[in-house]
C-alpha cells in the first residue's frame, strides 16, 4: 500500500502542494517519501527512508520544478529501506526521461520480470516498481500514453500510478479499480491527482471527481483529459481501504470512509450485541465503528485505550516472542477504568490477532470481568495480492479455525465479525460500483495463480495443517 500525488499548478511551486499532499497520506506509507519534479528536460528527484518530514525538507534546496509527482511507501513487495523509495527514475530511448510512482501490487510481476531478464533487462532492486519501469523503457509508441498503455497492457493487478513526463503528469488506474485515486480543482488553472481526497483541502484543492478503473488522464499546458481506456472489467475497489487504509475524512466511489465505518458499528450492534456494561474500541482505527456500536446498543462508551501517536502504523514483526512487547508500546490502558464492568473490545479487523490478544489482556488489567469482542469488519480468511500486507493463510488466525478456537487464542469470553452482508451495506454507496472482498471469501477478481503466488498459499496452508 502507499500514497501517491501528482501536481501540475501554473505559477506556483508544485513540489510545495506536493509534500503537502502527501503529509495527508502519510497514513499509506511511512517507509519512505519522495518527490520528482521536472526542471527543463531533467527529472530531479529527491527520496529518503522515513517520513514525509524526515525525507523531504520543508524548502527544496532548487525551487521551480513545473509539475511534481510525490509517493509515500509502505511496502508489499520487496524490502524497504532509501534504496526503494519512490518515484523511480525512467529512460525511454525515444521519449527520455521521466519518473514513475506507483500504488498497487502486480499479482505478475514475478512472471514479467523473469521475462524482462531472459530479454536482457538487468534489474537494481526486488520492488515490482522496477518491473514497470523496465516495461515502460521497453514498450513502443510514439508518445507516454501509447507507451504507458503498452506496458500496462501486460500487468495483472492493482495499480494506482503516476508517470512525471516532460509534458506533464499522467495518471492511470487499473482496470479493476483495486486503489483510490482522485481528481481534485486548484484555485486557478491548477489540477491535483491523489490517492485519497483528504489531500485535497491541505492545498486548498477541491474534488472534481475520480480517475475511473481502466481510465488515464493527463494532466498538462491544456488542463486535464482521459487520453486512455484499458478494456473494461467489474470494478474491484479494495473494500480493505473502507475497513482500515483510508482516511475517514475521504470520500471513496462516493463513500465517505468515516461515516462507513460508524454504520459498521451499527451493523454489528444489531448482528452481534454482546452482554456488557460498555464499549472500548481499539484506537485509532477502530473507534469510529466502536462508538456507533456503543450508541445502537445504549451502552457508555469508555475510551479505555490509549494509543501512542508517535509511532507509525506498521504491523508488528514476526517473532512472536516480542510481538506482545510491541503491540504494548503501541497501546496502553486507563488503568482504573473498567473495574468490574463487563466490556465490548471492538476492533476494525483481526488479521494476526495479536492486537485483539495484547488489548483483551490489558482490558482485564484495567478491572473487565468479561471482555466480548467485536470486529467490525468480516474474518479475513484468504491473503492480499492486490496490495494489502495481507499476506499467508500461515499467519491469518481467522484462517483454518472456527470462531470459538480465535476466541480462544485471543482470550475473550467471546468473539463476533460483522457479516460480508453487512459490511456490504455500511459501504453503501460504494458497494453498488462493486469492491472487492478477496481477503474475506476468496474471490479474487484476477488470476492470482500461475506465478508462485498460489503456491505460496498452498504451501502455508500445509504448514499449518502439519504445525
Ligand atoms: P492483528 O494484530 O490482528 O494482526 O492486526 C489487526 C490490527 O492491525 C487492527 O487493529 C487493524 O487496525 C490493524 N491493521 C489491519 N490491517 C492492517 C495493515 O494492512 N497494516 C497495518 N499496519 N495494520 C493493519
Ligand atoms: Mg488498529
Amino acid at each position: 500500500m502507499c500514497g501517491v500525488v501528482g501536481v501540475h499548478a501554473p505559477g506556483r511551486d508544485p513540489r510545495d502542494l506536493a509534500r503537502a499532499a502527501l503529509v495527508a497520506l502519510q497514513h499509506r506509507g511511512q517507509e519512505s517519501a519522495g518527490i520528482a519534479t521536472l526542471l527543463g528536460r531533467q527529472v530531479r528527484i529527491e527520496s529518503d527512508a522515513g517520513l514525509v518530514s524526515h525525507a523531504l525538507s520543508a524548502r527544496a534546496e532548487q525551487p521551480g520544478g513545473r509539475w511534481a509527482i510525490g509517493h509515500t511507501r509502505y511496502s508489499t513487495s520487496g524490502s524497504t529501506g532509501a534504496a526503494n523509495a519512490q518515484p523511480f527514475p525512467v529512460v525511454h530511448p525515444r521519449l527520455g526521461p521521466a519518473a514513475l510512482a506507483y500504488n498497487g501490487n502486480a499479482v505478475n510481476a514475478a512472471a514479467v520480470r523473469r521475462d524482462l531478464e531472459r530479454r536482457g533487462a538487468r534489474f537494481v532492486t526486488d520492488v515490482d516498481t522496477e518491473v514497470l519501469v523496465r516495461l515502460l523503457e521497453r514498450a513502443d509508441g510514439d508518445d507516454w500514453p501509447t507507451v504507458l498503455a503498452a506496458a500496462f497492457a501486460g500487468i495483472a493487478g492493482a495499480y494506482s500510478c503516476l508517470l512525471l513526463t516532460a509534458t506533464g503528469v499522467l495518471a492511470t488506474r487499473d482496470p479493476h479499480g483495486f486503489r483510490p485515486l482522485c481528481l481534485g480543482r486548484l484555485p486557478g488553472d491548477g489540477w491535483v491527482v491523489a490517492s485519497e481526497s483528504c489531500a485535497l483541502g491541505p492545498i486548498g484543492a477541491r474534488l472534481v471527481r475520480e480517475v475511473a478503473p481502466g481510465e488515464t488522464v493527463e494532466l498538462d499546458q491544456a488542463g486535464c483529459r482521459t487520453v486512455h481506456w484499458a478494456p473494461a472489467e467489474p470494478s474491484s475497489l479494495c473494500m480493505f481501504e473502507l475497513v482500515y487504509f483510508a482516511r475517514p475524512d475521504s470520500l471513496l466511489s462516493g463513500c465517505e470512509v468515516g461515516g462507513a465505518r460508524m454504520r459498521m458499528g451499527e451493523e454489528l450492534a444489531r448482528e452481534a450485541p454482546a452482554p456488557a456494561d460498555c464499549v472500548s474500541g481499539v484506537p485509532d482505527s477502530g473507534v469510529m465503528a466502536a462508538v456507533a456500536y456503543a450508541a445502537s446498543m445504549d451502552l457508555p462508551y469508555v475510551p479505555a485505550l490509549v494509543r501512542n501517536p508517535h509511532l507509525g502504523r506498521t504491523f508488528l514483526h514476526p517473532e512472536p516472542s516480542s510481538r506482545e512487547q510491541q503491540v504494548r508500546m503501541k497501546l496502553s490502558v486507563l488503568p482504573r477504568s473498567l473495574r468490574g464492568r463487563r466490556v465490548v473490545l471492538l476492533d476494525d479487523s483481526l488479521v494476526r490477532g495479536t492486537t485483539a490478544q495484547v488489548a483483551v489482556r490489558l482490558l482485564r488489567e484495567a478491572g473487565a470481568t468479561e471482555v466480548h469482542v467485536r470486529i467490525a469488519s468480516p474474518a479475513v480468511t484468504h491473503p492480499c495480492f492486490m496490495g494489502v500486507d495481507i499476506a499467508t493463510r500461515r499467519e491469518l488466525v481467522a484462517a483454518g479455525q472456527p470462531v470459538s478456537a480465535v476466541a480462544a487464542e485471543i482470550g475473550a469470553d467471546s468473539l463476533a465479525y460483522l457479516s460480508l452482508a453487512g459490511l456490504r451495506r455500511a459501504a453503501m454507496p460504494a458497494t453498488a460500483d462493486g469492491l472487492c472482498s478477496a481477503c474475506f471469501d476468496g474471490r479474487y477478481p484476477v488470476r492470482v495463480d500461475g506465478n508462485g503466488t498460489l503456491e505460496r498459499v498452498l504451501d502455508a496452508d500445509r504448514f499449518r495443517a502439519a504445525s
